[in-house]
């Protein structure tokens, strides 16, 4: 961190500062300049100084000069984070296609459409048992039937599963299904659900809160490493704009933005991202132009009597022919798609 002190700082209030600093057992270095001091300060500070110094008289300004998050943080020495799901690798140079439902209906729904996407060539299987509404009249998930059915699709298929936790009570059992821990938009800063999350031992896929800007997500991020799981990838899933024409705005940018300033995997969902079927492939497509790790798409075996997220799922065909397009383009970018695991 530096400290820029005003032009009227003299050397008491220079002092005040520099004890303040040695305070916390940091060490500092004065540099005098034509008009303004400013004071280096070496060492890992509390978060609070930045502002607390700020309130002193004759500072001017506080400026950070490391990332506030040091786990999530990519730095010229740490590789880029892989992650390891059954034999799946995400973030390893290939693309990873994650598919299913938006959330488990029946039986018949969910075997039909873990099959195909298998045979397709998705290597996750993606599914809610809970779902977030806006509504509480609407249907709210399968819950833990939903749950037994991801794990029989799982083992009819070899697709390892990822399905949301909404509350941090959930996280003990869902884990007993789940390869995957997703946490949704709507939950993205909820810090005790993410501290709940880091405590186990399942990767988690983040999604980007809708309003969060990147670094606020990163911080989101951070808390699931600190609490002990280095296993996280972050989900780009749309955030709210001024545009109502989708049903959200698509942050491409946060994929190159995202590679410069982290190295956990990066994961794109252009179904929740546009809100429309038709514009699923283009988005999916640029995702990965842009470097992202892996897609995770809506795939319903009849999407117009879907219970949730119908307007924005894949049919069985389209969702072939998005692997069909996929394909020579990952190629052609020197990231094959993902090999198969399933049927
Ligand atoms: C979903 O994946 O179906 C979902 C609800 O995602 P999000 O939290 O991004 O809206
Ligand atoms: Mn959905």
């Amino acid at each position: 961190m530096i400290i820029v002190m005003k032009n009227s700082a003299g050397q008491a209030a220079l002092d005040a500062v520099e004890a303040r600093v040695h305070a916390e057992g940091l060490e500092t270095r004065v540099l005098p300049g034509e008009h303004k001091t400013v004071i280096a300060v070496i060492g890992t500070r509390p978060p609070e100084l930045l502002q607390q110094l700020e309130r002193m008289p004759h500072v001017e300004a506080t400026i950070p000069i490391s990332e506030p998050f040091k786990l999530a943080a990519r730095t010229d020495t740490r590789e880029r984070s892989v992650i390891q799901v059954g034999g799946v690798e995400i973030g390893n140079g290939s693309v990873t296609v994650m598919a299913g439902p938006c959330t488990v209906e029946s039986p018949d729904q969910m075997a039909a459409t873990a099959q195909h996407v298998a045979s397709a060539g998705a290597q996750l299987l993606r599914g809610g048992a809970y779902k977030p509404r806006s509504s509480p009249y609407s249907f709210q998930g399968m819950g833990i039937p939903g749950l037994q059915l991801l794990a029989e699709a799982r083992e009819a298929t070899g697709l390892p599963v990822i399905t949301e936790v909404l509350d941090p009570r959930q996280v003990e059992f869902v884990v007993d299904y789940a390869d995957v821990l997703q946490i949704g938009t709507r939950n993205a800063q909820n810090y005790p659900l993410l501290c709940e999350v880091g405590a186990c031992r399942k990767p988690v896929l983040l999604k980007r809160g809708m309003g969060n800007t990147i670094d606020e997500w990163l911080m989101c991020a951070e808390y699931i490493l600190a609490a002990g799981n280095p296993d996280v990838m972050l989900c780009e899933r749309g955030i709210r704009t001024f545009e109502t024409s989708s049903r959200f705005t698509l942050d491409l940018n946060a994929i190159p933005l995202l590679r410069r300033r982290t190295h956990l995997p990066i994961v794109v969902d252009p179904s929740q991202g546009t809100g429309h079927w038709y514009m699923v492939h283009d988005m999916a497509l640029a995702s990965v132009a842009a470097g992202a790790d892996g897609i995770i798409v809506e795939v319903h075996p009849e999407p117009e009597t879907a219970l949730i997220d119908g307007q924005q799922s894949l049919s069985f065909r389209h969702f072939s022919e998005l692997m069909a397009r996929l394909q020579p383009m990952a190629a052609a970018l020197g990231r094959p798609l993902g090999a198969p695991v399933g049927v």
